[in-house]
């Protein structure tokens, strides 16, 4: 029997998480749920209707594992521990500060009705945190980086496009090469946010608008760009359509540490990603996690967990002696 999967939001992620279906043969899509008139969405798998989001729990019975599609901001706080209630739940929640109360809030309503509850499932948190802990463990005495993209980030683009006089923008956060290049030689280099990352903007000024103070109101703009080095640039609303319409992302999380009785040796451990669709991407890890979840509520377990606590091999189709045979 197939995993009954229901995505709660239907935005970016949650249209991601339907493409992952597809992919994922023992998965099938049940419900979409969603806060917009139910009416006026459409789902693309045939035979898959949306519903209001109050239904949710009436169905509870019908839906293995709910993947909550919602933003981190405001929705995912409160939709988590609520829908943890009724379901196994998983959920791609990434303001990195307030995990922890997150985890404490998801934990009790999913402790105390009996189900499984993953948080903080995708690249950043998820595959990176993933990456980080093993190359800690692995090398106690060394030092760790993460660097993100090429990639739009959503939250930058947002901020550009409060700026009076811009109609569209879009912004990459982009890694130095030469900063990549020094910590990937092992001489543990001290880096300012400066020298990490750049900033790119492509902005779509309103008809007659005033450029310059677009472009001063960004590169000094506190907390997103006066810490880094910002190049902007104007262009029309049809080149941004054509050429930025896309929601690429990636990135690389290093440590470099050493070994020997005298740190004779020394390591580097490099875990890379380069996506050409983040939501796609943190759909697909979404819903191989949504199986462990599955998985681990068969088995009798409880409450919240985050990707620190799942074994890899709940995460395969495959069972125990494939892995073995074809992976290990
Ligand atoms: P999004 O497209 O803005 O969707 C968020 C929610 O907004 C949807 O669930 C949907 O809920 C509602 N919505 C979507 N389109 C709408 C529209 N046109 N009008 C009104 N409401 C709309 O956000 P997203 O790109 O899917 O990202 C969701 C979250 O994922 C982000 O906040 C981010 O924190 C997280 N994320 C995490 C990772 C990671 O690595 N962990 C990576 C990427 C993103 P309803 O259907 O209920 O209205």
């Amino acid at each position: 029997m197939s995993i009954r999967i229901g995505i709660m939001g239907y935005g970016n992620l949650g249209r991601g998480v339907e493409c992952a279906i597809k992919h994922n043969p023992d998965m099938e899509l049940k419900a979409v749920f969603t806060r917009r008139d139910p009416g006026a969405l459409s789902v693309l798998t045939e035979g898959v209707k949306v519903y209001s989001a109050e239904d949710a729990p009436s169905m509870k019975d019908e839906i293995d594992v709910l993947i909550l599609c919602g933003g981190s901001a405001t929705d995912l706080p409160e939709q988590t521990p609520r829908m943890a209630e009724y379901f196994n739940v998983v959920d791609s929640f990434d303001t990195h500060a307030k995990i922890p109360e997150h985890f404490e809030a998801v934990d009790r309503t999913a402790s105390d009705h009996g189900y499984v509850a993953v948080i903080s499932v995708g690249w950043d948190p998820g595959m990176f945190s993933l990456n980080r802990l093993y190359a800690n463990a692995i090398l106690p005495g060394g030092k760790d980086y993460t660097f993100w993209g090429k990639g739009v980030s959503q939250g930058h683009s947002d901020a550009v496009r409060r700026i009076p006089g811009v109609k569209d923008a879009r912004q990459y956060t982009i890694p130095v090469e030469s900063a990549l290049e020094a910590v990937r030689s092992g001489s543990q280099p001290e880096l300012s946010t400066r020298q990490k990352h750049t900033r790119e903007c492509f902005v779509v000024a309103e008809e007659g608008a005033d450029k310059e103070a677009i472009k001063e109101a960004i590169v000094t703009m506190p907390n997103y760009f006066a810490d880094y080095d910002t190049a902007v640039h104007f262009i029309s609303e049809e080149e941004l359509l054509r050429d930025h319409a896309g929601i690429p992302h990636g990135g690389f999380v290093i440590r470099t540490g050493n070994t020997g009785m005298k740190d004779e040796h020394s390591h580097v451990i490099e875990y890379s990603l380069k996506l050409d669709s983040n939501p796609e991407f943190t759909s697909s890890v979404l819903a191989a996690y949504a199986r462990a979840a599955y998985r681990l509520s068969r088995e009798g377990a409880k409450g919240c967990k985050t990707v620190f606590d799942i074994a890899p091999a709940y995460l395969s189709p495959e069972d125990g002696a494939f892995l073995r045979k074809h992976m290990l």
